[in-house]
């Protein structure tokens, strides 16, 4: 029986990138849905659960994707609710990477040991991909602070994780570069998350910081989110400090995209979303 994936995408054109690491991650057959609506998904799915018997669904899965994460998410509530009692399938979220990239720039965190109780600092962490990475560094004990330009998207933010993923994360405003210092005082780690050609750190706070041992940055588009940064450092020492870059920490994601996409076939009812994720990234580890 052949492994069927079913990509459903809230982008008009199912995205590509996807496509081609399921067929990588062992698809043997891609059904793609493009412009799919939160309302749509049910009948989708239900054309996964009801064509193959209980004992063979472990070979249909769902991958949700697209570039609104949020419209993902509704996905994905509704591929749950269309399920009941045997009858369903494995789903993965992964909408514009938020769920695979967040995993793997904590792995890369923690790779210099763990950080309960350590202040982390999740630059411009009100995106989808800053907001899970925040989530999981809180849920291994970090005193997370995730900032924002402005104070009150960062609390909206925090109030957002602590409903979803239970945690607290202190909110703050990082707007200029003196409020970007402050912020990483007495920091173990910072992960620059902010949007895609954007620098957010500069060269001059990182360099001599004395705390800082571990830097990260998500960003591959110049300028990048830290100034100075190479994006293809994977752990190296620089100034004291390990490294990576988005290519270093992109590498490990596209590891933990595949991975994640191997498990949908090997069980019918999987949900991976973020901590799911990143339990998968943690066993593989970078
Ligand atoms: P996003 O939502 O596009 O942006 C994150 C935050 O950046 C926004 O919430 C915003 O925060 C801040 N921001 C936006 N424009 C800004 C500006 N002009 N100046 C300063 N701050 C600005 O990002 P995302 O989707 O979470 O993705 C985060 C990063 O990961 C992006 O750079 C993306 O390209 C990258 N990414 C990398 C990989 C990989 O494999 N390496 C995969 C996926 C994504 P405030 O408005 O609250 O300040």
């Amino acid at each position: 029986m052949r492994k069927i994936l079913i990509q459903l995408d809230n982008d008009r054109f199912p995205s590509v990138f996807d496509a081609v690491t399921a067929y990588d991650a062992g698809a043997e057959v891609l059904l793609q849905y493009g412009n799919v609506q939160p309302s749509d998904v049910r009948d989708l799915v239900y054309g996964a659960m009801f064509t193959r018997g209980p004992a063979d669904l472990h070979n249909s899965a769902v991958f949700i994707g697209g570039t609104d994460v949020s419209a993902g998410e509704a996905m994905l509530q509704a591929a749950r609710d269309s399920f009941f009692g045997p009858l369903r399938v494995s789903v993965m979220l992964d909408a514009n990477g938020c769920n695979t990239t967040a995993a793997a720039a904590v792995v890369g965190i923690l790779s210099e040991g763990s950080v309960e109780g350590k202040k982390v600092v999740v630059l411009a962490g009100t995106g989808p991909v800053g907001q899970r990475a925040a989530a999981l560094l809180a849920g291994e004990g970090a005193q997370v602070v995730i900032t924002s330009r402005r104070l009150d998207r960062a609390e909206q933010t925090s109030a957002a994780l602590r409903e979803r993923f239970g945690v607290q994360v202190t909110a703050a405003q990082a707007a200029t570069d003196e409020e970007t210092a402050q912020v990483l005082e007495g920091a173990h780690a910072a992960l620059s998350a902010g949007a895609a050609g954007v620098t957010l750190l500069p060269a001059a706070i990182w360099k001599g910081h004395p705390e800082l041992r571990i830097l990260a940055d998500v960003n591959a588009v110049p300028p990048l989110g830290v100034e100075g940064a190479e994006v293809t450092w994977a752990g190296e020492d620089v100034e004291g400090k390990r490294a990576y870059g988005a290519i270093g920490i992109g590498d490990f994601k596209m590891k933990i995209h595949k991975r994640c996409l191997a498990r949908l076939f090997e069980a019918n009812d999987l949900i991976l979303d973020a901590e799911e994720v990143f339990a998968l990234a943690k066993e593989l580890r970078m």
